[in-house]
């Protein structure tokens, strides 16, 4: 076991960004790779962002997916629980110790209480639009006198207290991605660490958890480099070593901006409830700002452990492709068993109507063979309703003019009647009939290749092409299929 502990801190806003799970995924690959350990943190100081259940979810979309944290935050029976020697994990349970914190850095002069109300700090931001220059605070309490603030302290004025950025000093970082950073003190604000109400901001808390919790590597979205310098300031005020910083490309869309709800499901729970596989979506995102040294596209968790590098994660965004995760997820649901994909598709079959929940274990043969007529056709799982509506709808309706056009061929007559003719001697259609039907019409009519399947499968799904013809017999039935022959001579027969 290595020294390297890695931590992935969300704030429970309500869910899962797709951004935030590569996040994780990293978090997760890195620690194992390195034989480290992988935390779960949760950051909800922010009180005006708190959303019921959003812990639970997000524990529930990180297992779906998956990406195991060793110590942290934990769901046990439904409950909440936490695991591991750096507790509290969740940061409102820490406020005791974010306090003890704080007064060391006031008593060494690092930091200050502000007394500024809101509306004056509102009329200096205005004040600072107007001429063009957002500076932040402007240090309006920086040297108030010990008597002053004991004054303030005593009336009972409400305060934050604010880091005491030096002036005109190098601060300087190693992002594992994007190489040395330095930037001026002057260019970085007197951030709030304690806000009015008691609790700290995700500044102070982030650096005293990420110390108290020995993390080595802090591995997050790049919209954070703008606050790390605050951070590596404190580390160093504390006297404590700043741990390796990794900044991740953002999510973008296909245009090539920053992945947003406007633009379609970006929580994992969407993904999720659609049908993706959790191991392609997984797949799919490690590609999201990482390239592979082969141009290699699937990968098994176990192979992204062994191959991934902070060296091959790029400085600009990821683009999240819609269709190529659709592409994969499509390739994992085809290498798949079909009986995996009949259990993740059973719940999707009864929502839509197609099969009732009592039948499906008497049902359960035909089941997967319906679901294994179908599956290489499937992008994601939801999709089965659009798929399989042909197997349930008995009125063919020819899907477009050459469809129709088949069905009026002149051969067809004799090829429905020779069908049918074999299933009235029948029970039931089992397999093997279903994998010899054709063969037997075919011999009986004398008429091959394309002009006779293609007219049977019109016949019997509307479509010209589309799943194993043998597989839609077998699925539909002697009594579907009888039904489909005779409204197609009804309808569309010449
Ligand atoms: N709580 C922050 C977030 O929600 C975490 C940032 C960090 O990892 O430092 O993204």
């Amino acid at each position: 076991m290595s020294d390297i502990r890695v931590r992935f801190a969300p704030s429970p806003t309500g869910y899962v960004h797709i951004g935030s799970l590569r996040t994780a995924l990293y978090d997760y690959i890195f620690a194992k790779q390195k034989g480290g350990k992988y935390i779960l943190r949760i950051e909800d100081t922010d009180r005006t962002r708190y959303v019921d259940d959003a812990i639970e979810n997000l524990i529930n979309s990180l297992l779906w997916a998956g990406i195991e944290h060793d110590e942290g935050v934990f769901l046990e029976d439904g409950k909440i629980v936490q695991k591991g020697e750096y507790g509290p994990y969740i940061q409102s349970e820490r406020l005791d110790i974010y306090k003890k914190y704080i007064e060391i850095l006031l008593e060494k002069g690092l930091a200050y209480y502000c007394f500024c109300t809101k509306e004056r700090l509102d009329s200096i931001r205005e004040e600072q639009k107007k001429a063009g220059c957002l500076k932040g605070y402007d240090g309006h309490c920086r040297n108030l006198s010990e008597e002053e603030v004991k004054a303030k302290l005593d009336a009972g004025e409400s305060y934050t207290i604010r880091l005491k950025m030096p002036e005109d000093k190098e601060i300087v970082f190693d992002d594992l991605v994007r190489g040395k950073i330095t930037i001026n003190s002057n260019e970085v604000d007197d951030q709030v660490l304690i806000k009015s109400d008691g609790f700290p901001t995700y500044h102070f808390a982030v650096v005293v958890d990420d110390y108290l919790m020995k993390i080595t590597h802090v591995i997050r979205g790049e919209e954070w480099i703008t606050s790390t310098p605050k951070h590596v300031y404190m580390f160093e005020a504390f006297g404590w070593e700043a741990p390796k910083y990794v900044h991740l490309p953002t999510v973008l869309n296909n245009e090539k901006k920053k992945l947003s709800k406007r633009h379609g499901d970006v929580a994992v729970s969407d993904f999720k409830e659609k049908g993706y596989l959790p191991e392609a979506l997984v797949n799919y995102l490690a590609l999201v700002g990482w390239s592979p040294e082969s141009n290699k596209e699937f990968f098994t968790v176990e192979e992204l452990i062994n191959e991934f590098s902070f060296d091959r994660v790029s400085k600009t965004g990821g683009v999240f492709d819609r269709d190529k995760l659709k592409w994969v997820n499509a390739n994992y649901i085809r290498n798949a068993d079909v009986e995996k994909i009949t259990e993740l598709a059973i719940p999707y079959l009864i929502k839509d109507g197609y099969i009732k929940e009592e039948d499906v274990e008497s049902k359960y043969e035909w089941i997967k063979a319906l679901v294994a007529s179908i599956k290489d056709r499937l992008s994601y799982i939801g999709e089965i309703d659009e798929k399989a509506k042909f197997l349930f709808d008995n009125e063919i309706k020819p899907e477009n003019e050459e469809t129709l056009e088949v069905l009026k061929g002149e051969q067809v007559p004799t090829l429905l009647d020779a069908f049918k003719e074999e299933l009235d001697e029948l029970d039931q259609i089992d397999e093997e009939f279903s994998k010899k039907i054709m063969k037997t019409i075919g011999k009986k009519t004398k008429i091959k290749g394309k002009q006779l399947f293609m007219p049977v499968r019109a016949a019997l799904s509307g479509q010209l092409h589309g799943p194993d013809l043998d597989k839609i017999i077998y699925v539909l039935g002697k009594q579907n299929i009888l039904n489909r022959i005779e409204y197609v001579k009804d309808n569309y027969l010449n």
